[in-house]
């Protein structure tokens, strides 16, 4: 039976409801709804100036290379995803936010830097490629507001790049193309991944590793289930232990390569608040079979 947005939704209120541990993994297409641009969507950043793309993979280069030019030019260049301090959660992030207050979700792991959604209100949250809002120390790995320190300042006073009490080079927190993922996120998220018996996963290409990984691990999972045959005989069958659900705007490399065991197609601030609707509208009715 082919299942269509709305049942398919109907779905993954159910299978959050069942689950023990679910999860969610966000990208920049949950964030496009509040203005912010994605990378690789038909808008894209990347898809229209591939010459962007480049610029971005040299940024962490610069940063080793000449701490002080890459803060420079970091305080006079516009932001590649606009002005963030403006942008406000969508339905989307909120209703992310809600199913963690219903008990529901246990953890958000984002790969966003916009900070929308500790905006929303979630709060289990692993900002995996680090948050615009934040300052890191490359060398302690302590972070801190950037708003606490005062970086135009330092730029007049020619004490740039702004330095940790413990002497490190601070960089901003945004993980750059070509940086190692801060110890702390990639080891919690790869925890996540493994426990999790729900994997709900929005607005992503998940084309950007080793975030991409984080599904592929959770599919590795397998448990043995006894599993009754048609003469009537119990055999024990290893079986997926975690159900993954995409909610994206197009098919995805997890949709194709089968690791997500079905695709909402739509729009990410759409689809939430409308599993949130069922799940309030308890109780839910019977499972609904298929997917394809
Ligand atoms: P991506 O641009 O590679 O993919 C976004 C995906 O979301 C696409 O498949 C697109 O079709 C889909 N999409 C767009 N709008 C949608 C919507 N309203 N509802 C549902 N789906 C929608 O993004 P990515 O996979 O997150 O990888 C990009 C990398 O760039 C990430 O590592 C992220 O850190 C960074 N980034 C962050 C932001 C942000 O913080 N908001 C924005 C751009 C890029």
């Amino acid at each position: 039976m082919r299942l269509d947005t709305r049942d398919l939704t109907k779905k993954a209120a159910q299978d959050l409801e069942k689950a023990k541990h679910a999860i969610a993994l966000t990208g920049a297409g949950i964030s496009t709804e509040s203005g912010i641009p994605d990378f690789r969507g038909p808008s894209g950043i990347w898809t229209k100036d591939p010459e962007a793309e480049k610029r971005a993979y040299q940024r962490y280069e610069r940063f080793l290379e000449d701490p002080k030019g890459y803060w420079e030019e970091r305080l006079s260049a516009p932001a590649l995803l606009g002005d963030l301090d403006k942008a406000k959660p969508n339905p989307g992030h909120c209703a992310l936010a809600e199913l963690e207050n219903m008990g529901i979700l246990k953890c958000l792991i984002t790969q966003n830097i916009d900070g929308l959604h500790e905006k929303a209100g979630s709060r289990n949250l692993i900002e995996y490629h680090g948050s615009y809002l934040k300052l890191r120390c490359t060398k302690c790995g302590s972070r801190s507001p950037i708003k606490e320190m005062d970086l135009e300042k330092l730029k007049e006073e020619e004490k740039l790049p702004p330095l940790c009490k413990c002497g490190g080079v601070i960089k901003s927190d945004v993980v750059h193309f070509g940086e190692p993922i801060p110890v702390d996120g990639a080891r919690n998220s790869q925890e996540q991944a493994w426990k999790c018996d729900l994997m709900l996963i929005c607005g992503t290409s998940a084309a950007v590793y080793p975030f991409a990984q984080l599904p592929r691990l959770a599919k590795k999972h397998l448990i043995e289930k006894e599993i009754k045959t048609e003469s009537g005989l119990y055999v024990v069958k290893q079986v997926p232990f975690t159900t993954i659900i995409e909610v994206n705007a197009e098919p995805t490399p997890l949709t194709e390569a089968g690791i997500s065991d079905y695709l909402i197609q739509g729009k990410t601030g759409e689809i939430l608040p409308q599993i949130v609707d069922e799940l309030v509208k308890s109780p839910i009715s019977p499972p609904l079979a298929g997917g394809d």
